[in-house]
């Protein structure tokens, strides 16, 4: 996936860019196409004044710097291209993986956190940075806090839903799953709909729901059919996407991966360098970031989910359809809880920490103890998000703990910290995954990775293996690193 070896020819193509540059001074300068594209700028865009000499330029600049940038800017530098700058517009690296310190010395890991068989991207590049992984702690019993287990009918209801959509799935190309055959039709309909049309008891549908609650961050009668479908194939199959991508834990936590990739791109990333303005023409782009710095670059990569693209300004604008892409784009909110505890004490019951519920304000909980087990970590996901959540820490607390407290026992009111993150409410990520809705992949899925101008897209949202997750968004930056590659000189 990563090529770990620099190309023998690096030094020698950076002499000749070095030679072009003293020569033009700027591969802006004297050109006629680009005084045209400055001239042609609004007035609104006069405001970041692009017309003044840049403060530096790069081959390539990534804006973003979650796995995604980052893994673009690091197979860049081993592609023998090490003129990246990384913009990430907080003050630190990650994105949507982020590790907090807790009491007792642990950590939480408020966004993404695990990793599963088949995402092969993400593992080897664990393995390259020296990133261990551990199983996911599921010694003892779950707790089943729903009305009512499936009985034999609705089981077998169940299964053969499952199997029609793993077939249904395969028939979804990866690449353009606009074009299949059935793309219109499946892009009519909601995920709901589908259920109601080919399964008979409300039981199994609901369970499909659950799934689709958690793994797109909205409900059945919301997601597109098309995007569900694709979705599933991207993931290998629809329990490979449900139940083993929660295999295996981080050592570290997830954000490590994004911290150990900024370690090795080092002084080529900048924090609190959050980019307003974009220009871009024939010969490359100028980025306006962090208030009021320039640069110029002959390709941008941008590494994001389109919804937070749509917070850019764009000089030209960029096509129609892109900018429908971006601007229809929906993401889940994503609520996430932890309690830290001095110990585990939920193993000594036989319980391993994992609960699902459809009647309290956590709807699944889980283990989240690091390898060592101390401190002992309970995670959980909240119903409620948005305007619905509960407005105060204070009753957002008290509702997580009564969850934990009727599943693992009173000692669960007591922990030694709390932690939550609402990832919908976050100003720099509008959200943690997406559950699309009908119509909008057949009509505007093709600008999803088109290229424009020198803007080449990444972001897992652009991956068609594991869309979504954190292996995705390797294998996109991986991906946009090669087409600028291929493009400069
Ligand atoms: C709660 C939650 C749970 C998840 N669970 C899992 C899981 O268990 N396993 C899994 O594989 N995946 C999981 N995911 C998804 C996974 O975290 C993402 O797929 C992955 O981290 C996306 O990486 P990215 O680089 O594509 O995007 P991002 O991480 O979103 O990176 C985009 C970056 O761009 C920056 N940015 C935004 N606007 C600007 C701007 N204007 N200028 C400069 N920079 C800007 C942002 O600050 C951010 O750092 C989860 C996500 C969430 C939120």
């Amino acid at each position: 996936m990563f090529e770990y070896s620099h190309r023998h020819d690096s030094e020698r193509r950076r002499l000749l860019q070095l030679g072009a540059y003293a020569l033009g001074g700027s591969i802006f300068a004297g050109s006629a196409a680009w005084a045209k594209t400055l001239a042609a700028l609004p007035q609104e865009a006069k405001a970041w004044n692009f017309e003044r000499t840049p403060d530096a330029h790069h081959d390539v600049v990534v804006i973003g710097g979650g796995i995604s940038g980052l893994s673009a800017a690091y197979s860049l530098k081993n592609m023998g291209r090490p003129d990246v700058l990384v913009l990430e517009a907080r003050d630190r690296v990650g994105g949507r993986t982020l590790n907090a310190p807790s009491a007792g010395g642990g950590y939480v890991e408020l966004g993404g956190q695990w990793v599963g068989p088949t995402q092969d991207a993400v593992l080897q590049l664990m393995g390259h940075l020296g990133i261990g992984k551990f199983k996911t702690y599921d010694t003892g019993r779950m707790v089943n806090d729903t009305s009512e287990a499936l009985n034999a009918l609705e089981l077998l209801d169940y299964l053969a839903a499952i199997r029609r959509i793993d077939n249904l799935s395969k028939q979804v190309p990866l690449n353009d799953p606009w074009n299949c055959p059935n793309a219109a039709q499946w892009d009519a309909m909601t995920v709901r709909d589908w259920m109601n049309q080919n399964m008979t008891t409300d039981a199994a549908k609901d369970l499909i729901d659950l799934t689709v609650q958690a793994d797109f961050g909205g409900p059945a009668r919301s997601v597109s059919f098309l995007w569900f479908l694709f979705y599933v194939h991207s993931g290998t199959d629809f329990n490979t996407m449900s139940d083993d991508a929660q295999r295996w834990r981080i050592e570290g936590g997830a954000q490590m991966i994004s911290l150990r990739l900024a370690q090795r791109v080092q002084n080529q990333v900048a924090l609190n360098a959050n980019v307003d303005a974009v220009v871009w023409g024939p010969h490359g782009a100028l980025i306006h970031y962090g208030g009021r710095r320039l640069v110029s670059a002959s390709k941008v990569i941008i590494a994001m989910m389109p919804k937070d693209i749509e917070r850019m300004h764009f000089y030209p604008q960029l096509p129609a359809d892109r900018q429908a892409l971006q601007s229809r784009w929906n993401a889940g909110g994503g609520d996430k809880y932890f309690a830290v505890y001095p110990t585990p004490f939920w193993r000594q019951q036989g319980l391993n920490g994992q609960a699902i519920s459809d009647n309290q304000f956590i709807v699944m909980s889980w283990d989240n103890s690091p390898s060592s087990g101390t401190p002992g970590v309970l995670g959980g996901f909240g119903i409620l998000e948005g305007e619905n959540r509960p407005p105060t820490l204070a009753l957002r607390r008290r509702l997580v703990l009564r969850s934990f407290a009727d599943w693992f026992g009173p000692q669960a009111w007591n922990p030694i910290s709390f932690h939550e993150k609402s990832w919908g409410l976050d100003p720099l990520t509008e959200g943690c995954v997406t559950p699309l809705e009908p119509g909008l992949l057949t009509a505007f899925g093709p600008s999803l990775r088109a290229p424009v101008g020198p803007i080449h897209w990444a972001g897992t949202e652009t991956s068609t293996v594991w869309c979504g997750y954190m292996d995705g968004a390797v294998r996109a930056g991986v991906r946009a690193a090669k087409e600028v590659d291929r493009l400069l000189m």
